[in-house]
């Protein structure tokens, strides 16, 4: 018990995924802080846009049998499983972590700029992390603001997000799979995959729209 000095402080909260869920318009530019070189995950995601399914996390992520999966198995090759990250992000504009979701190709890249300005990174530098063009020439890019530049805001947040860390928790609440019931809802709807369910109780989680 008693009072955390700030590199004791974690961050775990419960997540509102679509309150921290990073998206960006073309040509928009967030500021951030990376709390460290290694806040990003890999997980596998089923989707088929033709079919009105965007990127669903495996259930494998919570070691549950896959409705897509099956799916998969039984012949809907779109539905086959592939590798996407989530990174956190400290925003500045919004004060708090927030997750950015990315295809594999996007996240391969900005590991490499992480991996880059790890040493910016530990030191404690804010970044524009900035979206430029559309479709598929969408670009994602890491730029490291002058410390010069930097506004009384960024310079406090960059000391009291000092030893911040990102829970596993968040990345697990971030990546957690629908309902099954959802599931099979969107494979019947999507490829007459299954039988029609019945869904009961809440609304299923809004999927992660690609952009
Ligand atoms: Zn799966």
């Amino acid at each position: 018990m008693g009072l955390k000095r700030g590199n004791e402080v974690s961050i775990k909260e419960k997540v509102n995924i679509k309150d921290v869920r990073l998206r960006m318009k073309e040509n928009e530019t967030v500021d951030v802080i990376l709390l460290g070189i290694n806040d990003y995950v890999q997980y596998e995601s089923h989707s088929s846009f033709n079919h009105q399914i965007y990127p669903q996390p495996c259930f494998d992520v919570i070691d549950k049998p896959c409705p897509f999966c099956e799916a998969y198995k039984s012949g809907h090759v779109e539905m086959k499983p592939v590798q996407r990250f989530s990174f956190a992000f400290y925003c500045v504009d919004s004060d708090k972590v927030m997750f950015w979701d990315a295809t594999y190709t996007q996240g391969k890249k900005l590991i490499k700029q992480i991996r880059d300005f790890a040493e910016d990174i530990e030191y404690g530098t804010v970044f524009k992390f900035e979206r430029t063009g559309k479709g598929t020439d969408t670009a994602y890019n890491l730029i490291p603001k002058a410390e010069r530049k930097l506004s009384p805001k960024e310079k406090g947040l960059l000391e009291s997000t000092k030893g911040m860390t990102v829970e596993d928790e968040m990345f697990e609440e971030v990546c957690r799979p629908v309902t099954e019931d959802y599931a099979r809802e969107l494979l019947f709807n999507g490829f007459g995959f299954g039988e029609k369910v019945e869904r009961e109780g809440t609304k299923p989680k809004k999927a992660v729209l690609p952009f």
